[in-house]
């Protein structure tokens, strides 16, 4: 359910530091983890499995897995999950498919219609077909637009336009005295994850919320329209879970356990992830009618969208009946595991996946990423056929479930938490695919390692390295100097934080797995995702026509994972992570700073009289009021912890080079055993079994999504969301927890550097 990435929002790259020299991996470097002579082994290895993957396969996947819709519950939905079970069985791969059962609503009843304030009007809500495009008339199999898990309801009330429906469109709001009490809300989506728009709305006192593609961000603004262009249509409509996630991921009635077919069950009535009041999606051809019968305050520059309208406010005299009701029904999951046996460490796993389950027939969302997921085990059979074994297992996943929720791979992790925690060295996620630029995101104490990985693909347009082009990239879209300065000098590019959104998100969130997400993006834009349109036709028309840069995910993922199925040492790596710790906490310490400036500053301009002296009269204003100060608070422990991080890192280096400098072969196997037991545990460590302030689920202290942008991740949440809630006490005692996470996960790192330092000292 993933959005590929805008290149111009600077994603690749986040301040300043230059801790770490440049690394460039040259072809004589031993790799990262490897001795001289098993690198050389495998570097062969890697050479001869980036032949393999092939376009012209990618491209025949996908117009299998797309021929038509498969969402949740769907005949074809489990009819490609077998015959991607038995592709892998064909690539050589141990195939099974488990099941898992799990709340899936689907719409029964969607209603709106213009009431009051203007002539009758009811939303369509229906996409049309389209004469070129083969598969959008597919209507019988087609999911009807709607947002899953919204409760049903049937409420009447006049309208109110919420902008982008986030906590700062309600400040704008309660300025212009304006309340939402007992109104439904029109919002368009962007800006945050979706099911953030029903849940202000709802904690404001809306009583429904309508969620619309707003042409400026999404649709003609953009280009041209489909089937014209790649751009959204007027009647193209997103589909998505508005689900709760705030708390937990996953089947709302068996929160933190796996939804087999004997699970307890929360009954539907306690489930606590569905929205408070009902949601509906529409077509900004939809929306007009309804905007347009508004009157009251004219919107603020900045909510105005591209529709050829005066944006209003209201509250009104627009009245709209919003109806909602939805079949809540049990379906079945079918996740595809399929497995290669490590020849040396068959207890130590890395795992891949990528969901095959889609809202319609979702060629983009998610099979540009899933094809690049087969072909890579297709790669990995032929090559275990030529004789190469690789050291740990390989799991690779198809993943069902994905777009209501996470549910597939939520209640997979869930079902085998334990086993996990214990073999599980890392998971790589990739969701979808187009042209551009590598995204490079995951765990920190991986960043050096997928530097390294992307230095060795080639980018299918410009042939430089696709770690060369992101870097370059990086220089163009920088937002300052500094951080212009770091991408050129820095070695190796920051890890984006995983945010919420996708399936590695169980097992980084909940088990405390170290993860990845990879993909390609930044070069096609487009207007289809969750609708009808993003099928065969538009992706063969308007994204990775010819499937190079799928061809490039394979090599990324299928390289990265090679890797870590052979590395003598698991190349996790500490210099980086520390550096991104002590930026994150130099973040922390800023904005609790800023929040202290800015409230200082409000209250001098509210006893200056500033805001009442530059209020336009003639129109309604309601001043902020005088707010207490923030207090300082004390950060110390969070300072200390970075220290120590550092130190440990440092020491970590110190051992891994004597080990390099002590010959070629690294260590004994069952040093090594022990020493890699000790690595993986590394990303384990930074999660309490408590997990996040009322977020059980989320266990990772360093990173998690928001619980009010969604995808958008936060560093430190605990602290972070604290501070944004403006709960000083709770925020200091965040600081101390996580600041014992660090300092845990420092003397896992400082132990791991003497076991290293003593075996090569012994040898
Ligand atoms: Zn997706």
């Amino acid at each position: 359910m993933k959005r590929i990435f805008a290149i111009a929002a600077g994603l690749l790259v986040a301040a300043t530091c230059t801790t770490v020299p440049p690394s460039i991996a040259g072809d004589d470097a031993p790799l990262f983890g490897f001795s001289a002579e098993s690198s050389r082994v495998e570097r062969q290895w890697e050479e001869k499995f980036k032949t393999i993957p092939k376009p012209e396969n990618l491209r025949e996947y996908m117009r299998r897995l797309t021929a038509r819709p498969h969402n949740v519950g769907s005949a074809y939905d489990k009819e490609n999950a077998e015959w991607i079970s038995a592709k892998f069985t064909e690539f050589g791969l141990e195939t099974q498919i488990e099941n898992f059962d799990v709340l899936y609503p689907t719409p029964k009843e969607r209603l709106i219609e213009l009431v009051g304030g203007g002539p009758y009007f009811k939303a369509k809500m229906e996409e049309p077909a389209l004469p070129e495009d083969p598969t959008s008339n597919q209507k019988s199999e087609q999911l009807p637009t709607y947002n899953a898990y919204s409760i049903d309801g049937d409420v009447t009330g006049p309208l109110v336009y919420v902008n982008y429906g986030v906590q700062e469109d309600y400040e704008e709001l309660e300025r212009r005295g304006i309340s939402v009490k007992g109104a439904i809300v029109i919002a368009r989506y962007g800006h945050a994850w979706r099911g953030i728009k029903p849940l202000v709305a709802g904690e404001h006192g809306a009583i429904g919320c309508i969620i619309y593609s707003d042409p400026r961000d999404d649709g003609y603004t953009g280009g041209e329209t489909f089937p014209k262009g790649a751009w959204r249509p007027k009647d193209g409509v997103q589909r998505g879970s508005v689900q709760d996630s705030a708390v937990f991921m996953g089947d709302p009635l068996t929160p933190g356990v796996g939804a087999t077919p004997d699970a307890k069950r929360l009954a539907i009535k306690d489930a606590q992830s569905l929205t408070k009041i009902p949601v509906l999606p529409i077509s900004y051809a939809d929306a007009q009618p309804l905007l347009d019968a508004m009157s009251g305050a004219t919107a603020p520059r900045a909510w105005r969208g591209g529709l050829p309208i005066t944006y209003h406010i209201g509250p009104g005299p627009a009245k709209v009946h919003l109806k909602v009701a939805s079949n809540w029904d049990i379906k079945r999951l079918y996740d595809v595991i399929g497995r290669i046996r490590g020849a040396e460490f068959p207890e130590e796993w890395v795992i891949r996946g990528n969901h095959h389950d889609a809202w319609v027939n979702g060629a983009e969302d998610p099979i540009s990423g899933m094809v690049a997921v087969m072909e890579e085990a297709r790669a990995m059979g032929e090559l275990v056929k030529q004789g190469w074994k690789p050291k740990r297992t390989m799991i690779y996943c198809a993943w069902d479930g994905e777009e209501p929720g996470l549910l597939g791979s939520t209640e997979w992790v869930e079902t085998h938490v334990d086993e996990l925690k214990k073999h599980a060295v890392a998971y790589i996620n990739s969701d979808s695919n187009s042209r551009g630029y590598l995204g490079l995101e995951g765990s920190q104490t991986l960043e050096k390692f997928m530097n390294d990985v992307a230095r060795d693909i080639e980018d299918p347009e410009t042939k430089l390295s696709v770690w060369k082009r992101a870097q370059l990239a990086a220089i163009r879209t920088a937002k300052s100097g500094d951080e212009r300065k770091e991408a050129r000098s820095r070695g190796d590019l920051r890890l984006e934080m995983l945010g919420g959104g996708s399936d590695h998100a169980p097992f980084n969130n909940f088990a405390g797995v170290a993860a990845l997400g990879i993909g390609f993006g930044g070069e096609d834009g487009g207007g289809i995702y969750h609708s009808i349109y993003d099928d065969f036709y538009w992706y063969t028309h308007f994204s990775d026509t010819d499937f190079s840069y799928g061809r490039a995910l394979s090599q990324t993922g299928g390289t990265a994972m090679m890797r870590l199925a052979d590395a003598d040492l698991l190349p996790f790596e500490f210099g980086d992570f520390a550096d991104d710790v002590r930026m994150y906490v130099r973040e922390v310490k800023k904005f609790a700073g800023e929040q202290q400036d800015e409230v200082n500053e409000r209250n001098r301009e509210i006893e200056e009289g500033a805001f009442s002296a530059t209020a336009d009269p003639k129109e309604k204003y309601v001043p902020p009021s005088v707010e207490e100060v923030p207090p300082h608070l004390n950060f110390a422990p969070l300072d200390n912890a970075v220290e120590k991080l550092n130190r440990s890192a440092e020491e970590y280096k110190k051992a891994l080079e004597a080990a390099r400098a002590n010959g070629s072969a690294m260590l004994a196997k069952a040093s090594l055993r022990d020493l890699n037991e000790m690595l993986m545990q590394s990303e384990h460590k930074l999660t309490t079994a408590e997990g996040l302030p009322g977020r059980f689920w989320y266990k990772h202290e360093l990173y998690a999504p928001g619980a009010y942008t969604g995808y958008a991740a936060k560093a430190i949440p605990a602290v972070r969301e604290a501070l944004e809630q403006k709960k000083w006490k709770q925020a200091e005692e965040a600081a101390a927890r996580v600041a014992h996470v660090l300092e845990n996960e420092a003397e896992l790192i400082s132990e791991a550097a003497r076991k290293l330092a003593g075996e090569a000292k012994g040898k």
